[in-house]
């Protein structure tokens, strides 16, 4: 069926916060299982100090996934499993990286492979060259002089600034009154506003430097170059990385692929501009995984109790994998072992949820939200087509995720869905943390929220403090477990079992926005 069919009939205007009736010693139940007994730090470590980074389709995000269906059958969840979904590409990971300047003098450089690039059989030793071009015919004065080089793409960084603020901080409550303030007005219509005309140049200016980027990896892949290296954005000896590589068998990157300290790349290429020859050996082994391109999600079930609504479901999720140099502890260990804390939760306090409680860890979220896009239109429908599935589309109640970190939650995104307002505002009051009161209409993106919001289910991600997310962690070598703050891990999990608890047992499912219409 079409767009507009069960969803309109359920958007309602909510009652009003002092009617939600909340069983407020569920809520004690669970703060005191979380301050006596939490497992939040001890699941984090696992995933995090054990596995590793979690790069999907990378042995070691499966090696993770095992562990966590293990865990989740030992804490006596039901239906635990990975669903498979795919295909996303080939696997990968990183078994090596010897990284060193051997003259004129020896020192060791910060660097890491970029995702699904090629190793450099065996080790190398070899001269950079730093190379300029702005376009395509500026390659031209290369040609035939880059054969077994380690060829720098670009000039050093302009400037590496001292930080004069602080890397962490929290939400000061002039921010929240302000996200507090936002309208609940519908979103400006797609390419129009007053910004159009600069976003079509920004555009455009993108899509040449992709070009660009293309036509340069093909040259350097003829001219036989040994290896490819970019600074990483990031400094004091953080490196923010990603994937440079093709996950695509019939179309493999040729040429090995690095990222070094800003201030490591720097050095190397000041001297090399001043005439002074570098000579940098490297031995990265890569390995690419061939046999399955597909991967998993994994879920897990705490059973509804009332036969009238057991066939309804709350599901709280988070992505599990991660960036391969860190060990992905703030994106996204956090929201995974805040989520799997949460279901612990629910079930160690035997409390008995009226709906089903699903939990939902993807995968390939760092490639385009692939695993959470994939389980919704496996489950409850396409979002292209808004062809729904029922009655499982029907039957959900709500979707909650964390993923912006560490930070303690202060409040709930409501992603425009305004009917919802009075029942978070009572929940949150019920919940009765000064950390946590605020609702802003605004939307949040990037996350796997959206996945159900695409087929009008209601999604919401939490507001939470940044702390150092943005300016350390996120996507860098450095997002390990010592960023994880343990209070407000502790924080976020017993207000993520609250909310899909009181989800769970609230007397009608979740307010629904209208409708969204065919993308
Ligand atoms: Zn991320």
């Amino acid at each position: 069926m079409l767009r507009h069919s069960v969803l309109a009939l359920t958007f309602f205007v909510a009652p009003l916060a002092a009617q939600e009736k909340i069983d407020t010693a569920a809520i004690s139940r669970i703060k005191a299982e979380e301050r006596d007994r939490s497992q939040v730090m001890e699941i984090a470590s696992w995933l995090t100090d054990v596995f590793g980074a979690r790069l999907t389709g990378s042995p070691s995000a499966k090696a993770a996934g095992d562990w966590t269906v293990k865990k989740l059958n030992e804490w006596g969840m039901a239906n635990a499993k990975m669903e498979t979904w795919g295909p996303f590409g080939r696997g990968w990971s990183n078994e090596r990286t010897v990284a060193q300047v051997v003259s004129p003098r020896q020192f060791p450089i910060i660097a890491y492979p970029a995702a699904w690039t090629p190793g450099t059989s065996g080790p190398v030793k070899a001269e950079v060259v730093v190379i300029k071009a702005d376009s395509a015919p500026d390659l031209e004065k290369y040609r035939g002089k880059l054969r077994g080089k380690i060829v720098f793409t670009q000039p050093p960084r302009d400037s590496v600034p001292p930080h004069f603020t602080a890397d962490a901080s929290r939400l000061a409550d002039t921010s929240l009154a302000r996200l507090a303030e936002a309208p609940f007005s519908a979103d400006p219509p797609r390419g129009g506003g007053p910004n159009a005309g600069a976003n079509n140049a920004q555009a455009s200016r993108f899509r040449a430097a992709q070009d660009l980027q293309r036509t340069l990896a093909t040259f350097l892949a003829d001219e036989g170059v040994a290896a490819v290296v970019t600074p990483g954005r990031g400094d004091d000896g953080t490196v923010f990385t990603g994937a440079s590589g093709s996950r695509d068998a019939a179309n493999p990157t040729k040429v090995p692929g690095l990222i070094f300290a800003a201030e490591h790349y720097g050095r190397i290429a000041r001297m090399v501009e001043k005439g002074v020859p570098v000579t940098v050996e490297l031995d990265v082994k890569n390995t690419f995984y061939d046999d399955d391109p597909s991967s998993f999600n994994i879920v897990a079930e705490i059973p509804g109790t009332d036969p009238k609504l057991k066939n309804e479901v709350v599901m709280l999720g988070a992505h599990f994998d991660s960036w391969h140099t860190g060990t992905g502890a703030t994106d996204n260990a956090a929201g995974s072992a805040v989520m799997l804390e949460a279901l612990r939760l629910i079930k160690a306090t035997g409390l008995k949820p009226r709906r089903t409680i699903r939990i939902g860890l993807w995968t390939g979220e760092e490639q385009g939200l692939l695993g959470s896009r994939a389980y919704v239109k496996e489950h409850f429908g396409d979002p292209q087509t808004m062809q729904l599935k029922q009655p499982a589309q029907s039957q959900f109640a709500g979707y909650f995720n964390v993923d912006n970190g560490t930070g303690a939650i202060r409040g709930v995104y409501l992603q425009k869905n305004q009917a919802v307002t009075p029942v978070f505002t009572a929940w949150m009051t019920a919940f009765n943390d000064p950390r946590m009161h605020t609702l802003t209409a605004n939307n949040t993106g990037g996350t796997d929220h959206l996945s159900f919001d695409a087929v009008g289910l209601p999604g919401f991600q939490f507001i939470q403090d940044p702390v150092d997310y943005g300016s350390r962690t996120h996507h860098s070598n450095m997002d390990v477990y010592e960023r994880l703050v343990p209070g407000d891990m502790k924080h976020n999990a017993a207000v993520v079992a609250t909310f899909v608890y009181l989800t769970a047992n609230r007397d009608e499912k979740l307010p629904r926005k209208p409708a969204p219409t065919v993308q």
